[in-house]
């Protein structure tokens, strides 16, 4: 990828607005968690207010003057893919970059993809940490409900299932509603299937009305049957014909199943949450202990093993396309963004990773 210097100008505005007001929230946690005796945590704490403090605070080029051509061998980034901007963006274009091909191959291999998303009723801070643990338990039932055996039959799971999924992606996403002061956790997933039964996915059951968009809600077959077996899984509810039969539409959260177009894969993963909603000390503080260490990603059956945290040594693109002409390189240190934009502004800046491709 290019380094555009408006895309640093970016980066360093990002760096401006957020990064030090979180490196800042870092320590006041960490003085409160010493308060409270959780020595280990206040530690951890007080490195990350550092790290994400300093993140892109050394960068290091190999430069070819003759080509006025600085290419990027390795910058310093704090990896805190929750909080910190320019991380979660790189982690993103990893992630993505690390789909492409397990995704294209299911695609090629004839599995259908679907869009497929999961919510609850909105929460306290105080019950966030619990509730996406919960969320968790769910999904798992969820997709075991769905899900085939190792012998690719469909023995195993929710009996009078319309469908089976092999495979599935789940990112979470946190919406805070500063109004309500609560939290909306839920899930944006990829399900891949085998089958495809267009008459399962027409949106014609009338559900309920919805003051906000004026207009009744409309379910599919599928989208039912999967909004009520998350509730009663969520509700820990035992799941038999009689259970199931008896649920009724209403008491169901929320969830939508469809067919996935272009823009789905990105639009999965794009969010944990959006900087925007970390409005104040405390809504920063109640996402941080509700999903530091918790994988914000995670695939499941044929896709339970993919790689979608950072991927530190990817491929990267041949050099000769960048040059016109043999250089030998001199190793150039930069300290800060600003520099790259005045010393080196008229210099073509670049990553060779193909994992950067798309920040
Ligand atoms: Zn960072």
């Amino acid at each position: 990828m290019d380094f555009e210097n408006e895309t640093l100008e970016k980066m360093e505005q990002k760096r401006i607005d957020y990064n030090s007001k979180y490196a800042a929230w870092y320590i006041r946690m960490s003085e409160e968690m010493r308060s409270e005796q959780h020595f280990a945590y206040s530690e951890t704490l007080k490195k990350k207010s550092e790290r994400i403090k300093n993140c892109m605070d050394i960068w290091l080029w190999d430069l070819y003057k003759n080509n006025k051509l600085l290419d990027l061998q390795k910058v310093n980034r704090c990896m805190n893919n929750r909080f910190c901007p320019n991380c979660r963006k790189f982690n993103l274009a990893c992630a993505i970059h690390n789909l492409k091909v397990p995704l294209n191959n299911l695609l090629l291999d004839g599995y259908y993809p679907y869009l497929v998303t999961l919510t609850i009723p909105n929460v306290q801070g105080i019950e966030l940490k619990r509730t996406i643990e919960k969320m968790n338990k769910s999904f798992k039932k969820l997709f075991g409900a769905y899900s085939y055996d190792l012998e690719g039959k469909t023995t195993k799971g929710f009996k009078d299932r319309l469908m089976g999924f092999e495979g599935a992606l789940k990112v979470l996403e946190i919406t805070y509603n500063e109004e309500s002061n609560t939290y909306h956790p839920h899930f944006h997933c990829l399900f891949f299937s085998h089958e495809y039964d267009p008459s399962l996915f027409q949106k014609n059951i009338v559900g309920e009305y919805s003051d906000k968009r004026k207009s009744y809600n409309f379910y599919s077959l599928i989208d039912i049957q999967i909004m009520k077996l998350w509730t009663m899984y969520f509700k820990e509810l035992r799941v038999n014909e009689k259970n199931y039969s008896n649920f009724k539409i209403e008491d169901c959260f929320i969830a939508d199943i469809r067919e996935m177009d272009s823009s789905g894969i990105v639009e999965v993963l794009k969010y944990t949450f959006k900087d925007t909603d970390i409005a104040n000390y405390e809504v920063f503080k109640t996402i941080e202990l509700a999903i530091s260490n918790k994988r914000i990603r995670q695939g499941y059956g044929i896709l339970y093993n993919l790689k979608l945290e950072d991927d530190a040594d990817g491929e990267k693109l041949a050099l000769d396309e960048f040059l016109t002409e043999m250089e030998v390189p001199s190793l150039l240190v930069i300290y800060e963004i600003k520099e790259l934009l005045t010393s080196y502004k008229d210099y073509r800046k670049i990553s060779r990773k193909k994992s950067h491709e798309d920040i």
